[in-house]
């Protein structure tokens, strides 16, 4: 079908469905339905064609949204998809988990007023349906090259890169110390935002592309970065941010307070099929459980909803600020209010109680007070507030450092900045170690998949120079 565009003065804003909160609550599967190609075109002809698309301009990787949209319309659905893949190495997974309301969507001009295209769930049916068609083919080179290059992490960073280089002839190999390919996408993220065979898939793609991978790899324990170095033309460190920031206070050892990222992996493994040892009944396991999750990030709202769905007798969701300063996502503490958590707001845990395990959390209003110098409001506690949660497991996503890599790596020479993030020249992506590149969340801090797939097509991009570099030095001088 064809639709024309400007429609959104006659066309209402339309997200696709959600499952009834009924069936959410039973199983991992998205939250959304697909739209259907009427709906995909619908939506889409309320584009205005901007002269200036801020779509674009707030989404990291540039992706010519307008374009897509136009073309969908039109009912040109693989013209569609190839202008959006141009861009984007996996617009499936964008589609499902960009936080569209901060980025495209957010600065769509139709917002003011008329309310945003639902761009990423045009992008999502579009992939979908190119995947579904066999639009989307593995990215095998025209030519081979003889140079090889080392990609440590296997999340999408590492992937985007990899796919980058691997369109370009490189003989490429990921490394990676999990036994699956995609990093938080694939062990952190639960299926119910991004179902796990879109991930499998994208893996067979580029396995059937010639990228080699390494799987139960550990650089650091298993191969050296100096055996890496030596293997390869370059090396790219793009293994992402892991060391879980604690929480103190009386009772913090207590059994059943558990970090996030150990209790979603341990929900992602059983949910592929994987033996998890004790997760049936173990600490990792919120059902019949009343559960507390402290924190307001994207990691504490896929744990309250992981905990809904895994039969958690009550949850609730402790979190300093209110729900105006939140970081995580409005759209998902929505979805996680109609599926039962509740939320406490401008609350701070105190200490833990209980006897070896723990039986409940003592917490304190907080109140917002004056903006420090990073101009966010900064929190202090209101005196004699305390109150108690009972709970039978604590989950804590405050939040994620990285790891000490030039320590866990044996290199004292690879620089990090004062968060031990690694630092590197902004313009090449080269770490302090030649012929090393990093990209991802090991550089930015945890952030977001469309900034790391950004960072691994521009660090590709760089590798490729510096090796076309290297070795026209090196025939010179033969
Ligand atoms: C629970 C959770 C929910 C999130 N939800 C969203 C969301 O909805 N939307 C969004 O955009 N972002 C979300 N994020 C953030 C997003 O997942 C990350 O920003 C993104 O995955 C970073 O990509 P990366 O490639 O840098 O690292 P990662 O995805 O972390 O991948 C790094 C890889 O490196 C491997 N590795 C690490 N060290 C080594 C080593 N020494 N040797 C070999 N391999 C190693 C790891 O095993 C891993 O596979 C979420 C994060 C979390 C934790």
């Amino acid at each position: 079908m064809t639709e024309r565009m400007l429609q959104f003065v006659h066309l209402p804003q339309q997200t696709p469905e959600k499952r009834p909160v009924s069936l959410r609550r039973e199983d991992f599967d998205e939250i959304y339905r697909r739209f259907d190609q009427d709906a995909a075109a619908r939506q889409s002809s309320r584009c205005s064609q901007c002269g200036v698309p801020f779509c674009s301009v707030h989404c990291p990787l540039s992706n010519n949204i307008p374009d897509w949209l136009k073309l969908t319309a039109e009912g040109r659905l693989e013209e569609a998809y190839e202008v959006s893949s141009a861009t984007n190495n996996f617009p499936e997974i964008c589609g499902r988990i960009c936080p569209q309301d901060r980025l495209c969507e957010g600065n769509c001009v139709i917002e003011k007023g008329f309310e945003s295209v639902t761009i990423g769930a045009v992008e999502r049916y579009l992939t979908d349906t190119a995947f579904d068609r066999g639009w989307v083919r593995p990215g095998r080179p025209l030519h081979e090259r003889p140079q090889s290059v080392g990609i440590i992490g296997a999340g999408p960073g590492g992937l985007a890169a990899a796919d980058q280089l691997r369109r370009k002839g490189y003989q490429v190999h990921v490394y990676d110390r999990y036994d699956r390919v995609g990093g938080l996408m694939i062990y952190g993220i639960p299926g119910f935002k991004l179902e796990k065979p879109i991930v499998l898939r994208r893996w067979a793609q580029l396995a059937e592309a010639g990228i080699v991978f390494h799987l139960d790899t550990e650089i650091g324990r298993e191969v050296t970065l100096g055996q890496l170095r030596a293997r390869h033309d370059a090396v790219l460190i793009a293994t992402g941010v892991y060391k879980p920031r604690d929480i103190g206070g009386p009772g913090a050892g207590l059994a059943g307070i558990v970090p996030a990222l150990d209790y979603l992996t341990a929900s992602n493994r059983a949910g592929l099929g994987d033996d998890v040892p004790g997760f049936e009944s173990g600490a990792l396991n919120a059902a019949g459980k009343r559960v507390v999750v402290i924190g307001g990030g994207d990691t504490a709202m896929d744990c309250v909803s992981t905990a809904v769905r895994q039969g958690a007798a009550s949850v609730q969701c402790l979190y300093r600020r209110d729900r105006a300063n939140m970081p995580g996502s409005l759209r998902e503490v929505k979805n996680a209010e109609e599926e039962g958590v509740e939320f406490v707001w401008l609350s701070a845990p105190e200490a833990f109680l209980g006897d070896g395990t723990v039986s409940g959390v003592r917490a304190v209003r907080m109140h917002l007070g004056l903006p420090d110098a990073s101009g966010r409001q900064s929190v202090e506690p209101v005196e004699g507030s305390h109150f108690t949660l009972r709970a039978d497991l604590v989950i804590k996503a405050l939040g994620f450092d990285p790891e000490d890599l030039p320590l866990a790596f044996g290199e004292k020479g690879l620089e990090v900045s004062r968060w031990g993030t690694l630092s590197i020249d902004h313009r090449s992506f080269m770490t302090s170690l030649p012929g090393v590149f990093a990209a991802g969340d090991i550089v930015r801090g945890a952030s977001l998949v469309v900034w790391a797939i950004r960072d691994g097509r521009d660090a590709a991009e760089q590798m490729h120079a510096y090796i076309q570099q290297s070795s026209t030095v090196a025939v010179a001088a033969e």
